[in-house]
Order: structure tokens, then C-alpha cells, then sequence
């Protein structure tokens, strides 16, 4: 393209220059506008409905838009088909540098276009993906339909028919011949057309109606799939111990231990209850560690595999027996593991004290502690990082204790009841 955009300067001035600069504006334009190479680049569920543009269904090519290039070395095009989080800032500038010029931008859908959903109370979403990289057309919808990206597509065809290789993608005015789409065109066409048959079809219908008094219009009715019978569930296989089994055996063992919101809880009333609901104990912290060994390797519980660990900040602690509640502390540690050797699964929670901090620094500081369970299943090495990233609660004997989806210089814990950032904004009712 250099070349070419030195082709003004030169022929412009002379006669009869401009008109043959205006040709070539015309020719190139048209080439480029009619085949844009999008880059391979969705973030969330918007890109769901960009992939089905591309399908034979909707089928993009009708656009000449039919190669998404997997290298921004190769495409003209980003369409920004998802929630843009702060994490992809910099990659996408990368990107959009990398794309050789002309090169456009599509926001498809309200995350981009403004943070859609996620605008409020959140600190990790991009409010508008203009404030990183210029857009030139914006698509509403929580998604579009392929039916709107096309449009959109149609709207930046009509922008670079516009442009002028005597100031490339900005001046608009210099473009001697308006450009009319075809697909506008018969648009208006087509309208244009239903207008004047309007009183014929009006007057068919009258007469119609006249001679066909019993008519009545059909009316599409929903059928419904008849219901399912309910099925009881079958104990089966894999269905583990009974609840009441299990109770014994981490009570014999742990007589501290309680289940949750069922402190009194015997052995009758643990037998009456659904058994497809996991038992969810109440550990002391002071016997964290045992428990999980324990639930390990006591052989009639075999919990093998650690299914998940998350945490739940209370700011108030629940106290609904009084204080002296094992539950009375403002943090929960809840783990989730299963026996693949007899299916049962099991919820243990431990309440976790805060930590003594000054006032001024408790937002930014780590405000509870307990030993991690790397050791005893290394598969709680991702889960620990991403309780501490979310909740700030360290794992004491951790091997590798980062933060997991923030970046190392985040401040806070964003799971926190008393989190706040600068970029939150907070929701006005
Ligand atoms: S606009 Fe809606 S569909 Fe698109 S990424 Fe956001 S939440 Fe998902």
C-alpha cells in the first residue's frame, strides 16, 4: 500500500488527476470492503453466535468475510465478541498492533460495547472496549443474532467505501461518489413496493372477510412434550455408604466434629435424611488436618479424590445457637471430596478465626490461616491459590502460594464482603 497512497500527492494535481484518483479510491475500496479477514478472537458467549455466522446456516462469506485468520499478521479485522477483562487488555492491544493497516474493529455486544451485565459492583470487567482500542461500529444485543453482525458488517462496508487514499480510514469527505448498498437498497425497494400494494391488499382482505364470515385465522399452538414419570433413583453401585454409616464412623473418631445446621444431629435423624444430599460436616480448626487425613485414608471412607475447596465470607458471623457456635467466625473453609473407590461424597467446613490487623490495612491484608491439603491430595494445589487470590486466607505449608487470576500486583480480595476498587461502580439502587 505505500505506493499506492503516494498515488494523490502525485496525479492529484495533475488535469484531470483527481477523477482518476477517485477511480482508484472507488476500486480499492470496493476490493477491501468486500473481503475483510476477521481474526480468530472471542472472549465469552457472544462469540457462540460469531461462530454460527460463519456456519453454512448464516454462512459470513456471503460478505467476503469468509477466512478467520488464527494471526493478526494476516487479518484486517477484530470482532470483539465477548466481556474484554482486564487480564486481556494488553493482549488485545498487542493484537490490534499487529494487524497491518487498514484494520477495523466490530464491538459485538453489550460487554464490549459498555461492560453489558457486568458494569456494576465489578472490578475485573472493561467498561467499553473503546477505551482500549479505537471501534468503528458498534453492534447492541446481549448477544446479537448473526443476523445483527451482519449488519454491523454491512455498516463497516459502507465505512471503507467511504475512505480516501488521500487521508486513509479518516476522512470521509473527499469521497466523490456516495456509495449505496445493494442489500439497503433493495431494502427500500422492497418497502417502497409493499406501500403502494397496501390498498389493494387492504381491499382483498375486506372482501375476503366479507364472503368468508366463519374464517377464523389458524392459531399456532405450543405442544408440549408429555411430562416425565419421576423415576425413583436407584441406590446403585456407586452410591457409597449409607449417612448413617458415615456419621458413626467420623463421629467415633471426631466426637468435636457436628453437621452443619444440624448441631444435635444422632444417628436417627442423620438415617432419615435424602441420601442424595452429601453429609456436610463442622470440623474445629485444631482438627482441620486429622479430619481430612482421616476422611483419606480411613479405609470404609476412602475420600480419594478432592473435588473442590471454596471459601464463604460471612462478615457477620452466623451465630444462630449464641455465640459459642463452632460456626461463630467470619470466614468458612468448605472442601468437597469423593470416594472413587465407593462414590459417597462429603462436605466438611471449618470456621476460621480472623487474624489480628491494624483497622487501616485489614482490606489489603491476609485475615485468616490454615495448613494446606497439597499434601494430602495434590489436587487442592489450584483451588488453595484461588481461595487465597479470592478471600486472602493462607494456606500454611502451601509450595507454591500465588495469587491464581488476578495479577500479583492486585490489591484486595475481591470475594471479600468489604472489597471496593477504584474501577467498581457501584450499583445506584
Ligand atoms: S453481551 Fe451478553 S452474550 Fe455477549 S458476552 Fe456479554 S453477557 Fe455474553
Amino acid at each position: 500500500m505505500g505506493l499506492i497512497q503516494k498515488l494523490p500527492a502525485v496525479v492529484d494535481p495533475l488535469p484531470g488527476g483527481r477523477h482518476l484518483v477517485d477511480a482508484v479510491d472507488t476500486i480499492v475500496n470496493w476490493a477491501r470492503a468486500n473481503s475483510l479477514w476477521p481474526l480468530t478472537f472471542g472472549t465469552s458467549c457472544c462469540a457462540i453466535e460469531m461462530m454460527a455466522s460463519s456456519m453454512p446456516r448464516y454462512d459470513i462469506s456471503r460478505f467476503g468475510s469468509e477466512v478467520f485468520r488464527a494471526t493478526p499478521r494476516q487479518a484486517d479485522l477484530i470482532i470483539l465478541a465477548g466481556t474484554i477483562v482486564d487480564k486481556m487488555v494488553e493482549v488485545l492491544k498487542t493484537l490490534y498492533e499487529q494487524l497491518p493497516g487498514p484494520k477495523y474493529v466490530i464491538a459485538m455486544g453489550s460487554c464490549t460495547i459498555s461492560g453489558g451485565p457486568f458494569i456494576y459492583d465489578n472490578y475485573s470487567v472493561v467498561k467499553g472496549a473503546d477505551r482500549i482500542i479505537p471501534v468503528d461500529v458498534y453492534i447492541p444485543g446481549c448477544p446479537p443474532r448473526p443476523e445483527a453482525l451482519f449488519h454491523g458488517l454491512l455498516l463497516l462496508q459502507e465505512k471503507i467505501k467511504k475512505e480516501s487514499l488521500r487521508r486513509p480510514w479518516v476522512d470521509t469527505t473527499l469521497h466523490t461518489a456516495p456509495f449505496v448498498n445493494p442489500f439497503t437498497r433493495a431494502a427500500l425497494e422492497w418497502e417502497t413496493q409493499e406501500k403502494e400494494r397496501e390498498p389493494a391488499a387492504a381491499e382483498a382482505r375486506a372482501k375476503f372477510a366479507a364472503e368468508n364470515p366463519d374464517f377464523k385465522p389458524f392459531k399456532a399452538e405450543r405442544v408440549l412434550p408429555p411430562p416425565m414419570p419421576d423415576l425413583p433413583r436407584p441406590a446403585g453401585k456407586g452410591a457409597g455408604l449409607p449417612h448413617g454409616e458415615l456419621f458413626d464412623l467420623v463421629r467415633a473418631a471426631f466426637p468435636s466434629v457436628v453437621l452443619h445446621k444440624n448441631e444435635g444431629a444422632d444417628r436417627a435423624s442423620v438415617d432419615a435424611l435424602p441420601s442424595d444430599a452429601p453429609l456436610d460436616f463442622v470440623v474445629p480448626p485444631g482438627e482441620y488436618l486429622a479430619f481430612a487425613r482421616f476422611l483419606r485414608d480411613e479405609p470404609r471412607l476412602a475420600l480419594d479424590l478432592f473435588f473442590d475447596l471454596t471459601a464463604v465470607d460471612w462478615e457477620q458471623p452466623p451465630a444462630p445457637n449464641g455465640a459459642t457456635t463452632p460456626l461463630a467466625h467470619r470466614f468458612h473453609l468448605v472442601v468437597q471430596l469423593l470416594s472413587t473407590v465407593h462414590g459417597h461424597l462429603v462436605f466438611f467446613r471449618v470456621p476460621l478465626a480472623e487474624n489480628e490487623v491494624p483497622d487501616d490495612s485489614r482490606k489489603t491484608a491476609v485475615l485468616a490461616e490454615v495448613p494446606s491439603l497439597v499434601p494430602l491430595w495434590p489436587g487442592a494445589n489450584f483451588k488453595e491459590r484461588e481461595a487465597y487470590d479470592m478471600f486472602g486466607i493462607r494456606f500454611s505449608g502451601h509450595p507454591d502460594l500465588r495469587r491464581l487470576l488476578n495479577p500479583e500486583t492486585f490489591e484486595g480480595f475481591p470475594l471479600r464482603k468489604d472489597f471496593t476498587h477504584p474501577a467498581m461502580v457501584k450499583r445506584p439502587y
